[in-house]
């Protein structure tokens, strides 16, 4: 199953009246469902652009973004709103968790945003907390965690409400090597459990061999590397 699409993927930011240098010339991507894809490319070349209108974040000039087989041309913001939310997951590199509440309270809210019954998404939250080995910090505040803890409740966060992709942007790039390396092997291992697509932005060549496959940006398209 194809659960994210892009066909023809143009983008060329502005300033003003005026356009910048086109950032994505037609990029091309069709992701599985199951399938874990990296994406390497340097600074600059519009790894963030891509998982921005991945996300449906941000709207292309040309081309079409498809998420589950449902297109997102045209579509209003509330829609595509909706779509984000139950479709979509966000990691990035600095996990954006909210300083007043709990880890558990971090992983719960987003289920609450969309009307899943607390004790449910209480129960979810510590069965995620759980799994990435944070059943002993779940009413720990992110200020008393440690990077690869707050990092591993971001993606519990991101995980909370089953979505079909997971797009993660540098997600282990704030971490040390070793840290790194046991969050990005339990993503990895989430991932494969519960049978999502990622598309992961990454500068950590270590992990590529886990990758299914490694893609980069070449003149604005997306190209097998
Ligand atoms: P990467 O994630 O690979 O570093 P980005 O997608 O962030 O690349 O950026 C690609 C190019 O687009 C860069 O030249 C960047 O400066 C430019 N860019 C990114 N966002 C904007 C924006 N909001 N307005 C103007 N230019 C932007
Ligand atoms: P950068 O790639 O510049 O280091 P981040 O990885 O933190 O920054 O975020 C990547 C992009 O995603 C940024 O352009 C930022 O504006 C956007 N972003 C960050 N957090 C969120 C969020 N919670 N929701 C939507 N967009 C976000």
């Amino acid at each position: 199953t194809v659960v994210l699409e892009l066909r023809s993927v143009k983008k060329t930011y502005r300033s003003g009246d005026e356009a910048l240098l086109p950032v994505l010339q037609g990029a091309n991507l069709r992701l599985h469902a199951g399938e874990i894809v990296a994406l390497v490319a340097p600074s600059g070349t519009g790894k963030s652009t891509l998982l921005h209108l991945a996300g449906l974040l941000d709207t292309p000039d040309e081309g079409e973004v498809t998420i589950c087989g449902q297109s997102t041309q045209g579509l209003p913001d509330s829609g595509r709103t909706a779509l984000r939310r139950d479709r979509i997951g966000f990691v990035y590199q600095f996990h954006h968790l909210l300083g007043e509440f709990t880890a558990r309270e971090n992983v719960v809210l987003p289920q609450l945003i969309r009307n899943v019954p607390k004790a449910r998404a209480r129960a979810e939250a510590d069965r995620l907390l759980g799994m990435f080995g944070l059943g002993h910090r779940i009413n720990h505040l992110p200020g008393k965690l440690s990077g690869g803890e707050q990092q591993r409740v971001a993606i519990a966060r991101a995980l909370a409400n089953g979505p079909a992709v997971l797009l993660a942007d540098e997600p282990t790039g704030n971490l040390d090597v070793q840290t790194a390396d046991i969050v990005f092997s339990q993503l990895l291992e989430a991932v494969r459990q519960t049978g999502l697509a990622a598309l992961v932005a990454t500068h950590n060549e270590e992990l590529l061999s886990r990758m299914d496959r490694v893609l980069t940006l070449r003149d604005g398209q997306l190209v097998a590397r």
